[in-house]
């Protein structure tokens, strides 16, 4: 038997086209292919042929799968997309969207050289983060700040810095996955502390925590589950019931609120846990969450507490190691101005989640009306219906579950299926990503930015239709 498989596997090997041929023709066939592309297609359409005959597997056409390949790796990585699915802060689309005036700090600061960390009054060495901490200090109404890479590095640096080599308490209703495989579990033993579970998945008391309590205790963790919700018999105890019992014994307490705002969104909508301040001002030693959801500014791991706390994170050995690079940095510094300055709605990602009803409504009849325009006219049209639809937007982000917005969409139903439609619009010049539901194609309004997403919805739908002709 052995040998019978042998002798197939070396003639279909053989059947293989060599990494030259293969990019050759990939460039014969596109002729603006560059190079580089055509052979990094090649090899790796081949290694998945040779891993597939090898495992014995069903391999793959290598020439279909080097075409597809070569397409993806010739478009540039992360490129804009128009984020028409009405889910907020979208994970796989960036999160938030930064304001027009970090968006220029960013692009300004990478062109050229920066103060990054020079004192231009004394022409000496200045603090890196300087402002920033001090205004997020401010804004955070907290005694002091600091910021790293992400809100994961935050939690990994404050376990680092106050719990090393001791017991760290969770209830078990928190011992959560976030996304992108952050554990709590994991991060507190990569962090080198032990997990000490109170309570149970559904239902956990104060009297759990002050059972726990010991001389190796080093802090009390509590950890938004994020996009994890319990309904029906539960129990948690309250941020402001965890300090009370962290006072008892001496005990730091330390949230990883995951989403948070330092304006108070919530006569908005948002729920009351997400005004960071407020966490703040309950009494908490430290208290982190990231830069890039509901803050509205660039990736980054925001830390507010007490003034000894956020000392203990800033000589840590790794606070270097998880520091902000100058392009968040920059951005980071202009959203916070603009929250300063009283511009915070004026963030896109803060503006999509206040937006009133009316402006979303208006900027899907226009919508609705130019891809009319351009559906009804176009001989590939004949059978796509365009309506205006009212519809619910999600926040997204793991960071609120279960809150939705009310919102607009343009309905496209074509009668060549939904899924056909939005794959043509994922691979316009400008993707547009959709939602696909009742055999429609939804455009949501709310997440379509006003000054530019209009337009490649319509060039996206134009590309389209002129194919499908
Ligand atoms: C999102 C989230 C994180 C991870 O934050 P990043 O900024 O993605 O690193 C950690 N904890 C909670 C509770 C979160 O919601």
């Amino acid at each position: 038997m052995a040998p019978r498989i042998e002798v197939k596997r070396q003639e279909t090997r053989r059947d293989l086209p060599s990494v030259d041929r293969l990019a050759r023709e990939l460039r014969e066939a596109d002729l603006g292919l560059p190079a580089w592309v055509a052979t990094l297609a090649a090899r790796s359409a081949l290694a998945e042929a040779r891993a597939a005959l090898t495992a014995g597997t069903e391999a793959p056409d290598p020439r279909q799968r080097a075409a597809e390949r070569a397409r993806s790796l010739a478009r540039p990585r992360p490129s804009r997309v128009v984020n028409a699915t009405g889910v907020v802060i979208h994970t796989n689309l960036g999160r938030s969207v930064l304001g027009a005036d970090a968006a220029q700090a960013v692009a300004e600061v990478a062109a050229g050289y920066s103060d990054l960390e020079l004192d231009l009054a004394s022409g000496g060495r200045g603090s890196r983060l300087g402002a920033v901490a001090d205004m997020l200090a401010t804004l955070g109404q907290a005694e002091a700040a600091f910021a790293v890479n992400n809100n994961a590095a935050a939690v990994l640096l404050a376990l680092d810095a106050l719990a090393r080599g001791r017991e760290v308490i969770v209830s078990r209703g928190e011992l959560v996955e976030i996304g992108g495989s952050f554990r709590v579990p994991e991060i507190l033993e990569r962090a080198g502390v032990r997990l000490v579970e109170v309570g149970t998945t559904n239902r956990t008391h104060p009297d759990d925590y002050r059972r726990a309590i010991g001389p190796e205790t080093a802090l009390l963790l509590k950890v938004h589950p994020s996009n994890f919700e319990q309904r029906g018999f539960v129990k948690e105890v309250s941020l402001a019931e965890l300090v009370e019992i962290g006072a008892e014994s001496g005990v730091p307490v330390v949230e990883d609120l995951g989403s948070g705002t330092l304006v108070d969104l919530r006569a908005a909508g948002l729920p009351e846990g997400s005004y960071a301040p407020a966490r703040v001002a309950t009494g908490a030693d430290l208290v982190c969450f990231s830069g890039d959801k509901l803050l509205g500014g660039p990736q980054a791991g925001l830390l507010l507490g007490r003034t000894e706390v956020i000392e203990q994170l800033r000589s840590s050995p790794l606070a270097r190691a998880l520091r902000l690079d100058k392009l968040s940095l920059a951005a980071l510094d202009r959203t916070l101005r603009a929250q300063l300055e009283g511009r915070a709605l004026e963030l896109p990602t803060l503006r999509q989640l206040t937006e009133p009803l009316e402006v979303v409504e208006a900027r899907a009849k226009e919508l609705c009306e130019r891809l009319r325009a351009i559906g009804t006219d176009s001989p590939g049209s004949g059978a796509l219906e365009i309506t205006l639809e009212s519809t619910r937007a999600a926040v997204g982000g793991g960071s609120l579950p279960g809150l939705e917005l009310d919102s607009w969409a343009v309905c496209l139903r074509p009668a060549s299926g939904a899924e056909r439609l939005a794959a043509g619009l994922r691979d316009a010049p400008v993707p547009v990503l959709a939602r696909v539901g009742q055999g429609a194609v939804w455009l949501d309004a709310r997440t379509l930015l006003p000054e530019r997403d209009l337009d490649a919805c319509e060039a996206a739908l134009a590309t389209v239709l002129t194919n499908s002709r």
